[in-house]
């Protein structure tokens, strides 16, 4: 065989998921030295995973990185096979058999569980559930959320978190011109939602939203944010955080809750009598230092017990210990949004406690052993943290350990690359898409959201799709 990476013997890669970090570790193999033959697989037939059924649909400006990842998808070393279900329709070990090297990119698909008694209860959901839900992903389309109860807890204070209290704040006009799917909106319309409860077990100085996303509490038309000025006083090791030359972050977003712990000013009408103050309706409370115990209720959702916490331990490795003072609410509907958690795939090692596929730099580990062939990146290598720009600095340190491996690779066989995935997928019949098709889709949707002034209104269930092209 001629030299792995030459015009006749081309490099060639399978990648496993299309969100941020496989587009990130395609460029970067287009963009080697080496001649390559890049083959991206996707369950869905919608690329760009979380960017599409993640990123909040208030949040346009981050989506915008879907224009540069459809640039990644322009060369024609390039291959996109969509609606094809790794482990299912293909297997690790076919993807193997017929690539030199195979990089998962799945992402953390699913949640961490709290383990407290009612957690299963109706009206108890996970965020993800809810994300995916009203951003469209055909995978949740009919889950149910039963929004006629005042009250809503979410459980956790990171950016999703955030993004889920927002949604639920926001008033139907701040978020019909946006790609927010119609579904969605119509029962967000009829939500009865007014208390809504944003919850942390440790306390403001280690709050885990980012300051941006929570100034963004003090711009709702219809909703206050309030915070208990006696929840923004702080432990000695909590001031030696903020005053720490790293805590400047931190410090801002300590800054925002105590903002949000002065009384309100009244609010300027907004429609006749123009005198008469504003109250909004709705009401945000971001509380700390309480950890969820119990959920109960007769089969659905009724109450939520709180114990309350206190913080123990050095600064930046302070953790929350329950101090047996218990607390009641009344609510009928709870998400909690404690982090990501990726699942297993058929062939690949996982590491069932942390979530993700253990590895080194990229390089997927067997009992601390390196796996050939098998590669890593994005959340489901380092587990779920960072912003979308974080998965690309994941990704090429992947590929410049796959770069380093190259020699090792099994060069012996031809490998058959994308000609066996078809030969493979044609013979199970699956109906998988081009990324041409796919753009043939994403044209309808833009086209389907003009009427509305959406950027889009996105098809919310794969036939849908699959109808439009020929
Ligand atoms: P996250 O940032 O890790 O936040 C998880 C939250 O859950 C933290 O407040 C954490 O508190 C809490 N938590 C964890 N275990 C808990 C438990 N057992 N009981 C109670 N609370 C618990 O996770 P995320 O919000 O899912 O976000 C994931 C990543 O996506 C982050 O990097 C985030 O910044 C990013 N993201 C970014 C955006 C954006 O840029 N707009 C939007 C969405 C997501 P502790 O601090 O005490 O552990």
């Amino acid at each position: 065989m001629s030299k792995l990476g030459s015009a006749d013997n081309r490099l060639k890669v399978a990648i496993v998921g299309a969100g941020p970090s496989g587009f990130y570790a395609a460029d970067a193999l287009i963009n080697s030295e080496l001649k390559v033959e890049v083959n991206l697989l996707e369950k869905l037939c919608a690329p760009y995973g979380l960017v599409r059924t993640g990123v909040a649909p208030d949040h346009p400006l981050i989506k915008k990185s879907i224009e540069k990842f459809a640039l990644m998808a322009e060369p024609e070393e390039f291959n996109y096979f969509g609606n094809v279900s790794v482990g299912e329709d293909i297997t690790i070990d076919d993807l193997k058999e017929t690539h030199h090297a195979v990089i998962v990119t799945m992402g953390a698909e699913t949640d961490r569980k709290l383990g407290i008694p009612g957690e299963d209860l109706k009206g108890s959901h996970t965020a993800t559930e809810f994300v995916a839900w009203y951003n469209g992903h055909p995978e949740y389309r009919e889950r149910e959320f039963d929004l006629s109860h005042e009250t809503a807890v979410i459980i956790g204070q990171g950016n999703v978190a955030a993004d889920v209290a927002r949604i639920l704040s926001k008033t139907v006009d701040e978020l019909k011109f946006t790609d927010i799917s119609q579904h969605a909106l119509d029962v967000l319309e009829t939500s009865k939602v007014k208390n809504i409860y944003i919850v942390g077990r440790r306390g403001p100085a280690q709050g885990a939203m980012t300051s941006k996303e929570l100034k963004e509490f003090g711009e709702l038309w219809d909703c206050d944010t309030f915070v208990d000025p006696e929840e923004v006083i702080l432990n000695k090791a909590s001031e030696d955080e903020l005053a720490d030359r790293n805590g400047r972050a931190k410090r801002k977003i300590y800054e925002l809750f105590c903002d949000y712990a002065q009384p309100k000013k009244p609010h300027k009408a907004r429609q006749f009598p123009w005198t008469k103050p504003y109250v909004k309706p709705r009401q945000c409370h971001i509380q700390f230092l309480r950890s969820p115990v119990e959920l109960k209720g007769n089969k659905k959702l009724e109450k939520v017990i709180f114990e309350k916490n206190a913080l123990s331990g050095d600064p930046f490795k302070q953790s929350a210990r329950g101090t047996g003072e218990l607390e009641e609410l009344d609510a009928g509907l709870l998400f909690r949004s404690i982090g990501y958690r990726g699942v297993p795939l058929d062939g690949v090692p996982f590491h069932d406690a942390w979530g993700v596929i253990p590895n080194e730099k990229g390089r997927v580990t067997k009992d601390d052993v390196v796996v050939p062939q098998l590669y890593t990146a994005g959340w489901i290598k380092r587990g779920p943290s960072g912003i979308i720009g974080t998965n690309k600095a994941c990704a090429n340190e992947t590929i410049a350990e796959l770069m380093q491996d190259i020699e090792k690779l099994d060069n012996k066989k031809e490998k058959l690359g994308n000609k066996k995935i078809h030969e493979i997928l044609d013979a199970k019949k699956v109906r998988y898409i081009n990324f041409i098709e796919w753009e043939v889709i994403d044209k309808h949707e833009v086209e389907n959201g003009k009427p509305k002034g959406k950027p889009r209104e996105k098809f919310t269930y794969t036939d849908e799709m699959l109808g439009l092209l020929t």
